[in-house]
């Protein structure tokens, strides 16, 4: 499932290829991806837009566009769920079976795809307004996140995915982080001492940084080899599987922890799974 670092690879692979597109029909194809939008108010808004850019908040894209009469900006909230996905197709290729929404851009289709329509390709934005800070960003106060974490008893793992903390982090970063700032994910929110809410401020930043940094270098768009036009998270069929081998916990369970070569542990938290090393995460 797509976090923050893959959703900012997205937007920057997706910035210069739909900037100054103009839409010019809009195929919905399943309506539930747009909810709470209609789809008659999505196709009337969108018809004849102009795409300005793309940029991300938290998990989600936010594409910027203007109305064909008059120029008003327009806001367009995407988001991938648990197997979404946003690309650009060859016009003359079939859309794919799972295509929910097929943007005509002219040579080619912008289109999202969703086998289970959990994500969401929609005209309604509040969700954005209710995240909490931008982890990467000036705004991620080490202060304000002390004093949030002080007033949750929650585990420290299921505190992470809390959107309203930090913005953008899900099960993957959340184990990252916390391996990288060797506390328990078991440990209570409120009991982190001052140096472990630092050491995991940093970490936070520092797996998400590197990780669109990795994310940066991978091509997204290959298939044997073969340029499909398609944007793949972890391995595609037939590339190396650089992507994944940066996570040093998460999705590797019983193999050697990089520090002490002791197992990694997975245990459930809040339904989700959790992965740390027992050793270099001590509860204290
Ligand atoms: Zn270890």
């Amino acid at each position: 499932m797509p976090e923050l670092p893959e959703v900012e690879v997205l937007a920057r692979h997706l910035r210069p290829l739909i900037r100054g597109k103009t839409i010019r029909a809009v195929n919905v194809r399943r309506a539930k991806v747009l909810r709470p939008t209609a789809p008659r108010k999505f196709r009337r808004t969108l018809q004849g837009a102009k795409f300005n850019g793309v940029s991300r908040r938290g998990k989600y894209l936010l594409f910027q566009l203007r109305t064909r009469a008059g120029g008003k900006p327009i806001a367009l909230l995407g988001h991938l769920g648990m197997t979404g996905r946003i690309f650009l197709a060859q016009k003359d290729r079939p859309l794919p079976k799972h295509a929910a929404v097929a943007l005509d851009l002219g040579a080619s289709n912008l289109v999202y795809e969703d086998t289970r329509y959990f994500g969401r390709l929609t005209l309604d934005i509040s969700a954005v307004t209710r995240l909490g800070p931008e982890p990467l960003e000036d705004e991620f106060k080490a202060e304000t996140f002390a004093q949030s974490l002080k007033r949750s008893r929650q585990a420290i793992k299921v505190k992470l995915l809390d959107q309203k903390l930090v913005a953008g982090i899900g099960n993957i970063y959340a184990s990252e982080a916390l391996f990288r700032a060797r506390i328990s994910p078991k440990l209570a929110a409120n009991k982190l001492t001052g140096t472990q809410v630092q050491r995991l401020r940093l970490a936070i930043r520092a797996v998400l940084a590197e990780a669109i940094e990795c994310g940066s270098t991978v091509p997204l768009n290959l298939k044997g080899n073969k340029s499909d036009g398609l944007f793949y998270f972890g391995r595609a069929p037939g590339a190396p599987d650089f992507y994944e081998e940066r996570l040093r916990v998460y999705d590797r369970e019983a193999r050697p922890c990089p520090n002490c070569r002791r197992p990694i542990k997975r245990i459930t938290q809040a339904a989700r799974s959790t992965f740390y090393c027992p050793h270099c995460q001590r509860a204290r």
